[in-house]
């Protein structure tokens, strides 16, 4: 992976120009670049933007930052890094383009935002969350992408609707609507050995659902993939840390007492395993009603649905 570049400015007094508790808006270098500090529950976030090149100096993307952080944070108990720099690249246009990750070691994140986003679509805005949730698990190496952009694809959903910042019938309506798309298809050998982009993403992404309801089956509903994803985050501090896929899996397990994450391993891992999902819909009380979703609370698993999306 590739070092970030340096920094666009070095930073000077601090001053709280937001009007913000706990930000700090830092020197400026040429044309309005900006370095603002903010803290996440003791982890330290520095952000760099071109503050001309936004509405309000930037202020909406300072809040879009705090918001996603706190989303993660909640949802790994921490947040998965002691110290942060993202970097902020201005395009045309509006809306959140996309982002990138690294860790080595230190964590980056670069995203890139349209200058006419509006206050609405970042409060609705996933990339981030996904980008952070990158940096909560050790690096496995390509061969096993479809674990990291997975998890990043499943667990933006659930801290989202843990966090109030979606709504369960929202998430669960966008993957009765796109995890087929990770199903295997003619030629698949398992997510270890096909790169395709819906096997990579939804196809993680299924691993994860269905590894989260095994293991709540399994522990009577006390434990889920979360207790597991947190357990590997304390035991590796994430992404900057070179694991094998083996040891991730069973760090998981052993933090919620079973080999659920092992076992579908073995059946996903190269092979094309193809859960009934329709099925997993109904058992979990989500029944498609047209391009949204109805929750059904009578439904045999519908407490484990609702332990999912509950918030710590
Ligand atoms: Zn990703």
């Amino acid at each position: 992976m590739p070092r970030p570049p340096p920094a666009l400015t070095r930073r000077a007094a601090a001053a709280r120009l937001l009007g913000l508790a706990g930000w700090c808006l830092c020197a400026a270098g040429p044309r309005g670049a900006r370095a603002a500090e903010l803290t996440i529950d003791g982890a330290v976030v520095q952000v760099e933007f071109d503050a001309h090149a936004f509405p309000e100096n930037g202020a909406p993307l300072l809040e879009w930052l705090r918001r996603s952080a706190d989303i993660v944070a909640h949802y790994y108990g921490r947040f998965p890094v002691a110290r942060l720099k993202v970097r902020v690249m201005a395009a045309d246009g509006d809306g959140v383009r996309g982002g990138k990750t690294w860790a080595n070691p230190d964590a980056f994140i670069r995203v890139t935002v349209g200058q006419r986003t509006s206050r609405a679509q970042l409060q609705s805005d996933w990339v981030l969350v996904h980008e952070m949730t990158h940096l909560a698990l050790p690096d496995t190496g390509e061969q096993h992408a479809w674990l990291s952009e997975g998890l990043a694809t499943y667990v933006e959903g659930v801290a989202r609707v843990q966090a109030g910042n979606r709504s369960e019938a929202d998430v669960w309506a966008e993957e009765v609507r796109s995890m087929p798309r990770g199903l295997p298809q003619e030629g698949d050998r398992g997510l270890d050995q096909t790169h395709t982009w819906g096997r990579t993403y939804w196809g993680g992404a299924m691993f994860c659902l269905l590894a989260d309801v095994d293991i709540r089956r399994r522990t009577d509903n006390r434990y889920g993939l979360q207790d597991a994803l947190r357990a590997v985050l304390r035991a590796s501090g994430g992404l900057a840390a070179d694991w094998p896929i083996e040891r991730v899996l069973r760090t998981g397990d052993a933090a919620v007492g079973t080999t659920a994450l092992a076992d579908l391993y073995a059946r996903m891992g190269d092979a094309p395993m193809k859960p009934d999902l329709m099925s997993l819909w109904h058992e979990l009380g989500v029944e498609p009603d047209g391009e949204s979703v109805r929750l059904n609370d009578a439904a045999p698993l519908a407490a484990v649905r609702h332990a999912i999306m509950r918030a710590r």
